[in-house]
């Protein structure tokens, strides 16, 4: 609700009240859900959750309307499921469960870590959005799942056919020392998915940001051409990025937020464990592993690369000589 009218559409206009008041309930609806059925299903166990939003706004007599379109999102939610079929939730459960098990996350204990729909403008263009729920260990994240209900079933690049649109919906998963698996999201078998083998860094596809705003598109053309990648970029909303990077997709995923942004842990804790799980590598542009023991933001050095270990190496330097072109042209 907070940045009601704030955010532009594909159209590039500021949302219409119907396109808010569809993101925040289904946004809302997503972490209520998420939040109530961890929490029950973890009761041995203090429940701690850092999540993107609270019940602040909802709890304002103009907003009324939308918790009330909410509270029967999640019922049905909830009714459509097995377990929680019987479980009726009042508005004052729906906003016990968004503010439940509030954290601030940091290095010490068990925090869950969600997203309740990330990659809210693809979302509203009907592209790519993702649910991204992961689990920190004493500042490291230990677990990550990814719902990608957009996302087809075969691989978004690198083939010539035009994918089925009724063939979406996939479910990564990643634990530490397991690996990454994905399965649909209606329900097939796991199935184990590795990162790209490719050494040769022309052969890459490079995935981005849909929105220029989120991160800045001339410099991935910059080092992209520093390392001869001959295709065009690839560019989709949310942590969607991460599942297909983890499953060989594309190659390289670049993120470099305009000067001033903070990223927060939300937007890359379930995304890096999916790939890194899946044997690929995730840092900031210096090299280093994200840290996500600092509470709810990421403190890094510029952006955050991601690809194999064979192209980190590469893709480094020239990230480091985009990176130097910049500052001096300023
Ligand atoms: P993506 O779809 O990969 O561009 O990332 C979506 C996420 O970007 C959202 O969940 C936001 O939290 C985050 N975001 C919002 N504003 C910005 C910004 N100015 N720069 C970078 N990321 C942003
Ligand atoms: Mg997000």
């Amino acid at each position: 609700m907070r940045q009601s009218y704030k955010m532009k559409n594909k159209s590039q206009n500021f949302l219409s009240k119907d396109e808010c008041v569809y993101i925040y309930t289904d946004t809302y609806s997503s972490q209520a859900v998420v939040s109530f059925v961890l929490e029950k299903e973890l009761p041995s166990e203090p429940f701690l959750l850092v999540a993107e939003e609270d019940s602040g706004d909802l709890r304002k007599e103009e907003t009324q309307e939308t918790l009330h379109r909410i509270m029967k999102l999640v019922n049905d939610t909830l009714a459509s499921e097995g377990t929680y079929s019987a479980t009726t939730l009042s508005a004052e459960d729906v906003l016990a469960a968004i503010d439940s098990g509030k954290s601030e996350g940091g290095p010490h204990g068990r925090h869950w870590v969600l997203d309740p729909i990330d990659g809210t403008k693809g979302f509203l263009r009907g592209d790519q959005y993702a649910i991204a729920l992961a689990l920190l260990d004493e500042g490291k994240v230990v677990l990550g799942v990814l719902a990608c209900p957009n996302l087809p079933l075969v691989p978004i690049v690198g083939h010539d056919q035009p994918y089925s649109h009724d063939e979406v919906g996939c479910l990564f998963f990643a634990q530490v020392g397991a690996g990454t698996d994905v399965q649909s999201l209606d329900g097939s078998p796991p199935i184990k998915v590795h990162v790209s083998a490719i050494d040769n860094p022309e052969e890459a596809s490079l995935f981005e940001s849909f929105e220029a705003a989120h991160s800045l598109h001339d410099l991935s053309s910059s080092i992209a051409k520093k390392l001869g990648v001959k295709a065009p970029p690839v560019r989709i909303d949310s942590q969607a990025k991460y599942g297909a990077l983890s499953r060989g997709d594309g190659a390289i995923y670049l993120r470099f937020a305009h000067k001033g942004y903070r990223e927060k842990i939300w937007d890359h804790a379930a995304g890096s464990i999916v790939v890194t799980e899946a044997g690929g590598v995730v840092a900031d542009a210096a090299g280093n592993p994200l840290d996500f023991s600092r509470g709810r933001y990421l403190d890094l050095d510029r952006g955050i690369i991601v690809t194999n270990t064979k192209l980190m190496p590469l893709l480094l330097k020239a990230v480091r000589e985009s990176l130097d072109e910049k500052t001096s042209s300023l």
